[in-house]
């Protein structure tokens, strides 16, 4: 098996920033609260628990009695965003704020503010579900709809003046399809493409390399859109593609055929993580042979040394 991280994977620069202002408060021994995960992440959010960052639901951050237990500690708003009403919350609750917003994000919040307080439909393109677009909706106040997809777009009403914006993390694909349907739709449409630019240029990095290789494991956390994102372009271009979270997720019948195996990661995934696969395949154990092949003395034989006898005719 060679096996090959992708020199481009690396963390994007909103997740660092978020880490990074979360760990020097750490540091100074400050008491940390995100509500949700801080990045999609759940073993570099774990690592960050370890440091003391406390992770709270929103129903619990916005129950009365919390104002006793917050107060004094740091509210962090997350890398995709944070709704108004828990901001305002922390601040009711006398917390200390730090912003993590990713400068993306922040300027898509800034931008849905503005055009709909000068009357425009605000249209997302995106997950309805995800905390961007949530945050993003909010800040609409009443005006905005989230679009998921091309069919979506060629079938629902909207207003005839509205600004079009993405999820930071949506396919620039899928974003620039519903582009093309709405603007036929629309004489009034605005379109601001606010889809990450680091992510972007993963995309393609990721299908370069995926193209490359007989096998991609792709570290990261499951209900991350990047790593989703990431994971169906290196899918597309090479069918032997898995998306992990950790090392107990490798299964090992994939590497049957598996000689060149390349590792990469979702915009939330440290080096350390990769590293730590790039260990656990190189310390690969000699209890994955198939059951039942010996060598010579009696031991087993790795898989991949094996060959199956030809049979006589
Ligand atoms: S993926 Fe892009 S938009 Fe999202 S946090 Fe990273 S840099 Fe910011």
């Amino acid at each position: 098996m060679r096996i090959t991280i992708e020199t481009k994977a690396r963390p994007c620069p909103g997740v660092e920033r978020a880490v990074s202002l979360a760990e020097d408060a750490l540091r100074r021994g400050e008491r940390i609260i995100a509500v949700g995960e801080l990045i999609h992440n759940s073993r570099e959010i774990g690592r960050l628990r370890q440091l003391g960052l406390e992770i709270v639901s929103s129903e619990r951050f916005l129950k009365p009695e919390s104002r006793k237990s917050f107060a004094g500690a740091v509210f962090t708003l997350r890398a995709h965003g944070e709704t108004e009403k828990l901001v305002r919350k922390a601040k009711e609750y006398g917390m200390r704020i730090i912003d993590a917003t990713c400068p993306i994000v922040q300027h898509s919040q800034d931008l849905v503010r503005q055009h709909a307080s000068e009357g425009l439909g605000i249209i997302i393109v995106g997950a309805p579900d995800h905390p961007e677009v949530k945050g993003l909706m909010e800040r609409c106040k009443g005006s905005g709809t989230v679009v998921s997809t091309p069919q979506q777009a060629e079938r629902r009403e909207f207003e005839e003046r509205s600004l079009l914006i993405a999820q930071s993390t949506v396919d620039p694909d899928l974003f620039h399809e519903i582009c093309r349907i709405l603007s036929h739709r629309l004489s009034g449409l605005k379109i601001i493409d606010t889809t990450c630019r680091f992510l972007r240029t993963r995309k393609s990095d990721v299908k370069a390399f995926a193209e490359e290789q007989d096998m991609i494991i792709l570290i990261g956390g499951r209900h991350s859109s990047n790593c989703r994102l990431l994971f169906e372009t290196a899918r597309h271009v090479n069918a032997q593609t898995h998306w992990i979270e950790k090392p107990d997720d490798l299964d090992w019948s994939w590497f049957k055929n598996g000689e060149r195996v390349g590792i990469t990661g979702g915009a939330s995934t440290p080096k350390w993580q990769m590293d730590e696969i790039r260990s656990v395949l190189e310390n690969h154990p000699v209890k994955t042979a198939p059951r039942g092949v010996k060598n010579k003395k009696g031991g087993t034989l790795l898989w991949r040394m094996w060959k199956k006898p030809k049979t006589k005719k």
